[in-house]
C-alpha cells in the first residue's frame, strides 16, 4: 500500500464513475484543488455513500494512484444536508463551489477559500440572511481572496484617498473606485453610494467569521448586486453552468 495523505478539505463536486463510483473535487489546506476516486461510494452500504457529495467537509485520507488521488477514509466534520432541501439555496451553493472550482488551483493553500465557503454555507442556511446579500459577499471576498480586490480605499487612478462625503465613482476599467477628477471624461465609470463603498470595504477586509453580519437597503444591495456582478463577468474567463441555472430559479 501507498503512503497516506490526510487532508482538510471541503467537497466541491461529484461526478458518478460506472456504476459505483464517483470521481470528486476537493479543495483542501494542504494540497489545493485535488481529484479523487472514491471506490465504491455509490453502494449503499459504502463508508463514502453520504461523504463524496458535495457541501462535504472533513478530513479526508488518501493514497496516490497512478492518475489521481484515491479516497481511503473520510471523517465528515459538516455535511449541511439541509441546503439540498432549500431553494433557491442549494443553486446559490453550487453556484460558490464553482467559482471556488475555477479559482481553485493544485498546490496552494486553500485554507481561506475552504473558510469563506464554510460561513457562506451557514449564512444561506440562515433565514436572516437574504440570499442575494450572501452572494455578493461571497463574490467580492472571492475576488479579494484571489489576488483581485478592486481599490476601494483610494482612486485607483491618483492614489488620493476620497474624504468624507466626497463623490466617488465606481470603474470597472480602472479596477476600482476613482476621485471626481480621474473620473471625468470615463464613461464608464458610476457613481457609488457611501452605503455600497462602506460595504465593498467590510467585504474585502472583515475577519470570516464577522463576514455575514450586516445587513442593507433594497437599493444599496441593487448597487452593489450590479457592481460585483459586472465585476465578476469581466474578471473571469468562463460563464458559468450554476449562474445560468441559479438565475433562472430566482426569476
Ligand atoms: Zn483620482
Amino acid at each position: 500500500m501507498n503512503d497516506l495523505i490526510t487532508v482538510q478539505g471541503v467537497v466541491l463536486s461529484a461526478m458518478p464513475v460506472g456504476e459505483y463510483d464517483k470521481r470528486i473535487v476537493l479543495l483542501t489546506r494542504e494540497l489545493g484543488k485535488i481529484s479523487a476516486f472514491a471506490r465504491g461510494s455509490r453502494r449503499l452500504n459504502s463508508p463514502f455513500m453520504a461523504a463524496a457529495n458535495p457541501f462535504v467537509f472533513g478530513t479526508f485520507t488518501l493514497y496516490e494512484g497512478r492518475n489521481s488521488y484515491n479516497l481511503n477514509q473520510v471523517s465528515v466534520t459538516h455535511h449541511f444536508v439541509e441546503l439540498a432541501g432549500m431553494q433557491p439555496g442549494i443553486y446559490y451553493g453550487y453556484y460558490f463551489l464553482e467559482l471556488a472550482d475555477y479559482f481553485g488551483r493544485e498546490g496552494t493553500d486553500e485554507r481561506e477559500m475552504m473558510n469563506l465557503l464554510y460561513v457562506t454555507v451557514k449564512a444561506l442556511l440562515n433565514p436572516k440572511i437574504n440570499d442575494r446579500l450572501v452572494r455578493c459577499v461571497y463574490e467580492l471576498r472571492t475576488m479579494a481572496e484571489q489576488g483581485l480586490c478592486p481599490q476601494v480605499f483610494a482612486c485607483a487612478a491618483c492614489g488620493r484617498e476620497p474624504e468624507e462625503g466626497e463623490t466617488v465613482f465606481f470603474s470597472q476599467k480602472e479596477h476600482g473606485i476613482l476621485c471626481g477628477t480621474c473620473a471625468m471624461g470615463e464613461r464608464e465609470a458610476v457613481r457609488i453610494s457611501d452605503a455600497a463603498l462602506l460595504a465593498m470595504r467590510f467585504i474585502v477586509q472583515a475577519p470570516m467569521g464577522k463576514l455575514y453580519t450586516f445587513a442593507l437597503k433594497e437599493e444599496v444591495l441593487r448597487e452593489l448586486e450590479f457592481l460585483v456582478g459586472r465585476y465578476i463577468a469581466l474578471n473571469t474567463d468562463r460563464r458559468f453552468k450554476s449562474l445560468d441555472i441559479l438565475e433562472v430559479m430566482v426569476k
